[in-house]
């Protein structure tokens, strides 16, 4: 009889390594999604710089490893950040983690990498999981031009002037969002983008992954997607490339008067619908002042 043995853990690099800022992107929630690579930046180096040390001391303990750690996070960068910088000017080995996915994809870590690079020391990025990538391979959406936009304001009428932004772009959307906000969010991209193909990818690489396409109307109706547990993300398919008629481009001007002056609300019409600003312009003025 033959007994199947695991194969040993792949061993950690034994190559000393070089001084710098390390950019490591650590699991979004299936902690296997890491990679040697990662383990070995986060052996070697002097200091560890993460969002939650918390967070990313589970990680390292899952991996048998223990090493100095500093919270890095909005609060903390104008601490942390001069003291990693110096530790860089030294020669050291600095490695930011944040609690999931690729660090400064809607994490801390931006104006670190910028300071360090600015400084002039070397800054290395070790790529892994993202959940805007894992979700965009899921979608079933086209994927050869996309628009990572991150969080949308949390308040409605911030929300659809943010997506008018978006409303003309002819690529797939990508948005990260939460579970209480999710219904009205979509029910916002229905009206402002257009009831476009979409994708509502939840607990990616966990153990109640799931994934529900369908139209942003349909999707903003689901009951199984009002407010569901978990972190999500919205992908968005490009519109159709269509001539706005002079009925749509008043329909939409008159609904952005609602929140906005006629000056802002023209341009937010002509960028979303392609059409001619100074026209929407004049008819928004007419629709202030009547008569
Ligand atoms: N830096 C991370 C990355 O590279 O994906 C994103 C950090 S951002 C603060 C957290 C948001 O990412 C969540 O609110 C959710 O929208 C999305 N997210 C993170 N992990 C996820 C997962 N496992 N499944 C679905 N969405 C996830």
């Amino acid at each position: 009889m033959t007994v199947s043995q695991r194969p040993p853990p792949p061993p950690l690099s034994d190559a000393p390594l070089a001084p710098g800022l390390y950019l490591v992107a650590t699991p979004i929630g299936n902690l296997r999604d890491i990679t040697l690579r990662a383990l070995d930046v986060l052996n070697g180096c002097d200091l560890v710089l993460a969002e939650d040390t918390r967070v990313t001391a589970k990680l390292l303990t899952a991996y048998g490893l223990s090493k100095k750690m500093e919270r890095y996070d909005e609060h903390a960068a104008a601490r942390t950040g001069p003291r990693a910088l110096a530790l860089l000017a030294e020669g050291g080995r600095v490695a930011l983690c944040s609690d999931a996915g690729t660090p400064m994809v809607s994490d801390p870590g931006y104006r670190l990498a910028a300071e360090a690079i600015a400084a002039g020391h070397p800054v290395v990025p070790i790529p892994g999981a993202s959940a805007a990538l894992a979700a965009l391979c899921l979608a079933g959406l086209p994927t050869d031009r996309f628009l990572f936009v991150g969080f949308l304001p949390p308040k409605s009428a911030a929300r659809r002037t943010a997506l008018g932004e978006f409303a003309n772009m002819r690529s797939t959307l990508i948005f990260y969002e939460s579970g209480p906000r999710l219904a009205a969010s979509l029910g916002d991209m229905a009206q402002v983008l257009g009831d476009r193909p979409a994708a509502v990818a939840r607990e990616l690489t966990k153990l109640h992954e799931t994934c529900v396409r369908g139209s942003l109307s349909q999707l903003a109706a689901d009951p199984a997607l009002d407010s569901p547990r978990g972190e999500i993300v919205v992908i968005v398919g490009p519109g159709e490339a269509e001539v706005a008629t002079e009925a749509d481009a008043a329909a939409a001007l008159a609904e952005a008067l609602t929140r906005l002056p006629p000056g802002e609300a023209a341009s937010e019409v002509a960028r979303a619908l392609g059409v001619n600003r100074r026209a929407l312009y004049r008819q928004a003025l007419a629709v202030k002042t009547p008569g």
